[in-house]
């Protein structure tokens, strides 16, 4: 493939046609493949000789989506799995062990939460937790024992951000791994590895699917990280189903002019929201009020479909905004193509403590948006309705 750009790359990059000359990609269901002979079986199973074996491995669907999101990325190789959280399991138990550290940002995604606090102590993984606009805090909390440095950014659902090339330089001088979750800015927005991390997980879930149909998980990184995944994921089984890779690979086709749109609709909003006197605060990267505002500038190239602000009047406040939107659907996904409102206090983050949740920027009356395709008029028209 000779062109390079993001959108051709997105569109053209796919498997080899089959003898029916088919100009979109077929659905592979198939489990198993077949070998010509005895040797082709045998050289397959000593890794000397490329080809499908069994789907839990490899399937010409989820190899193709793999490509594709490795070139939208700049990185060698990639794996799918079932989920996002699949994505980030999978690398957590390939490289980490007992006795290992993590130091992770403190606010991500609630089940890595879930994974840090109470399910990879049970095997001796320690965590700390640093805060992405506090750089000591980051300096500080590498100990003897720390392998990995795991970053959410933009942060779910804060909406800060932590500069990656520094972030890059100090996971080098100390020999970590540095993983991003780049699940809000898809691979169109921020590309982690060419500033200098040596893994990107996405939830394909989200903003690669864009429709609320599926689940999926993307892992990205080296060709020799990405054998160490192989190692563990062919054996442990959180493979993606061809089926959803197929429909995630076309996706990817639109991600381009739907991020575009997104964006767009989204940096209205938010300065729509920011000009309210019953509006305390809003976040989105692309705010020059935003706290890390240049450096959203400088790794991203707009600011995302997702906003944060605080109504005042704390829950009840929130509630009663919430309940009076017509169009916005309330629910707890994202990177959908229909509006959606979430409440974090009493949902996504409804586990944590209060004082954990202002650890994280999640106020009582913090309302997260995931702004949607529909027309910015209909998008601002069902706001402004619930705000007065
Ligand atoms: C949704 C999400 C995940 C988990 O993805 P699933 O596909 O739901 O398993 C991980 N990280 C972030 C930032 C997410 O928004």
């Amino acid at each position: 493939m000779q062109e390079d750009n993001f959108e051709t790359i997105a569109i053209r990059l796919q498997a080899e046609r089959t003898h029916f000359k088919e100009h979109s990609v077929p659905l592979y269901l198939t489990s198993s493949y077949k070998f010509d002979d005895s040797e082709e079986m045998r050289a397959l199973f000593a890794n000397e000789k490329d080809g499908n074996v069994y789907s839990r491995y490899a399937n010409p669907n989820t190899s193709e989506l793999i490509e594709k999101m490795a070139a939208l990325e700049g990185a060698e190789a990639g794996w799918a799995t079932a989920t996002g959280m699949a994505a980030i399991f999978t690398t957590f138990a390939t490289f980490l062990g007992n006795g290992d550290h993590v130091l992770s940002s403190r606010s991500v995604f609630g089940s890595t939460h879930q994974l840090l606090n109470n399910i990879f102590p049970k095997w001796g993984i320690g965590y700390t937790y640093a805060d992405l606009d506090k750089p000591e805090q980051w300096i500080n909390g590498i100990h003897e024992n720390t392998k990995m440095i795991f970053v959410e950014t933009p942060s779910n659902p804060g909406i800060d951000i932590i500069d990656l090339e520094w972030l890059a330089k100090l996971a080098k001088e100390h020999n970590l791994l540095l993983v991003v979750d780049n699940c809000f800015a898809t691979p169109y927005l921020q590309q982690p590895i060419k500033l200098g991390a040596d893994i990107s997980i996405h939830s394909a879930t989200k903003f690669i699917d864009g429709q609320g149909r599926t689940l999926g998980g993307i892992i990205l990184g080296t060709a020799a990280l990405m054998k160490d995944i192989e190692g563990f994921a062919r054996h442990s089984g959180p493979a993606m189903s061809p089926f959803n890779a197929w429909l995630l690979s076309k996706s990817l086709e639109t991600l381009a002019v739907r991020m575009d749109r997104h964006c767009e609709n989204a940096m209205k909003v938010a300065e729509f929201l920011e000009g309210r006197n019953k509006i305390k605060k809003v976040m989105y990267p692309f705010l020059p009020s935003h706290p890390q505002y240049d450096i959203a500038r400088k790794q991203m190239r707009q600011g995302g479909g997702i906003i944060t602000f605080v109504i005042e009047g704390g829950v009840e406040a929130a509630a009663a905004f919430m309940d009076k939107l017509q169009m916005f659907s309330i629910s707890a996904n994202l990177g959908d193509t229909r509006s959606i409102a979430t409440h974090p206090a009493t949902s996504t983050h409804s586990k944590l403590t209060e004082e954990q949740r202002l650890e994280v920027g999640i106020e009582q009356g913090s309302i997260r948006l995931s702004i949607g395709l529909e027309h910015i008029d209909d998008i601002l028209k069902d706001l402004e309705q619930a705000l007065s």
